[in-house]
């Protein structure tokens, strides 16, 4: 790479186009053509500057990184981008001659980006100076970051639960067994922390199924009617413990394409969180009808809502509006995540429409058979 370009530059240089035109600078200036159309063309950012790190040249793709419009060539390169980390890098590898690479947040970049800088130094008759290669390793660095918070809250969500367990079994295990009432206390503490833990291992499973794009899609013709009845039996009796109604609109069949127990889990995950996100007393309403050629259903409740700071984080893994309270009554963080990427995986859409202190509606809509 660095000798195709530095064959670019050198003969780029005007003096040396001025030479003969014969058959042999013929070919050469084909090659050139080639040469130029392949720097305008690459996508990573290109660089040359001389022996005084001043610019000579740059390719259309450094210009958009920094979002330049003036034109450079001559001006110092500490000047053009304010990162001292590169000029240092640049330099070294011009008094050293040797080919360096370093990964650099350049502030400059429009956003913010992460970039794998190679600086590799270029000495020939006629053309001195130090090639700077940027490669955009932005997404990358994101998605390293997002594993690594990923991993960081896996560890910290199964740590709570299982700290709150050792430390029932111990205080047990010490002198509460003697005192039934206590016992029996803690052994029901321990049961629901066993419970979050294994509903939190199940989700984690679920996610990494549909990460991985292991959910077989069956694609079968299901009637989201009956479906949806079905699942608000299942609800009855919590709903009714927390005194809250439960009201659906019947509907006729409504026959949408996709998988039931995918559907399923839809519906479970919303009308959870309706449970569990408004107070005593309150309203929850599932809704069927037909809309724009897709089946949609809605879960509509005048619980807490969400402000609209947090609506839209609502759906990243671990995101809670109250941690305590959410893991308290069982939660993960991890349910409308699941729910987004099953929406998805059934060729769905998914949206909210929320307000703090008044209730929230999820409406997600499903292809008609
Ligand atoms: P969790 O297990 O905490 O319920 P979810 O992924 O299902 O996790 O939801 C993420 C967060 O979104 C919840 O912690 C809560 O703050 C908010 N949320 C979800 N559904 C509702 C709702 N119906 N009303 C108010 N807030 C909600």
């Amino acid at each position: 790479m660095a000798k195709l370009f530095s064959y670019f530059f050198k003969q780029n240089k005007p003096e040396i186009q001025k030479e003969e035109k014969s058959l042999a600078l013929e070919s050469c200036q084909k090659e050139l053509k080639k040469l130029g159309a392949l720097f305008q063309s690459m996508s990573q950012g290109l660089v040359f500057c001389n022996q005084d790190l001043q610019v000579e040249r740059a390719n259309p793709a450094f210009y958009q990184i920094f979002a330049l419009s003036e034109r450079l060539e001559g001006k110092a390169v500490l000047e053009v981008i304010r990162e001292e980390s590169l000029y240092s890098l640049l330099k070294k590898s011009l008094s050293e001659k040797k080919q360096l690479e370093k990964e650099i947040i350049l502030h400059q970049a429009k956003p913010k980006r992460y970039f794998k800088i190679q600086a590799i130094p270029i000495e020939e008759t006629g053309l001195s100076g130090v090639l700077g290669i940027f490669e955009d390793i932005t997404r990358t660095k994101e998605l390293e970051q997002s594993r690594q918070d990923f991993v960081a809250n896996v560890s910290h969500e199964l740590k709570t639960p299982l700290t709150s367990i050792r430390g029932y079994a111990e205080t047990l295990l010490s002198s509460a067994l003697e005192r039934p009432e206590t016992a029996r206390r803690f052994v029901q503490k321990i049961h629901h922390h066993a419970q979050s833990l294994q509903k939190l291992i199940e989700e984690l499973l679920d996610l990494s199924r549909l990460d991985a794009g292991r959910i077989q899609l069956k694609k079968e013709k299901i009637d989201l009617s009956e479906l949806a009845q079905n699942c608000l039996k299942d609800f009855q009796e919590a709903f009714e413990a927390k005194k809250i109604s439960l009201k659906s609109t019947p509907s006729p069949p409504l026959l949408v394409l996709g998988e039931s127990s995918l559907i399923k889990q839809i519906l479970f995950n919303l009308l959870q969180n309706a449970l569990q996100y408004t107070p005593e007393g309150g309203e929850v309403e599932l809704i069927l009808k037909t809309e724009e050629g897709q089946a949609l259903f809605e879960v509509k409740d005048n619980g807490i809502g969400i402000s609209t700071k947090d609506l839209p984080h609502i759906f990243e893994r671990f995101w809670r509006a109250d941690k305590a309270r959410s893991r308290d009554s069982g939660g993960t963080g991890l349910g409308l995540a699941i729910v987004k990427h099953l929406t998805q995986a059934l060729g769905g859409e998914l949206e909210v429409t929320s307000e703090l202190g008044k209730g929230s509606t999820f409406s997600v809509s499903l292809p008609l058979a």
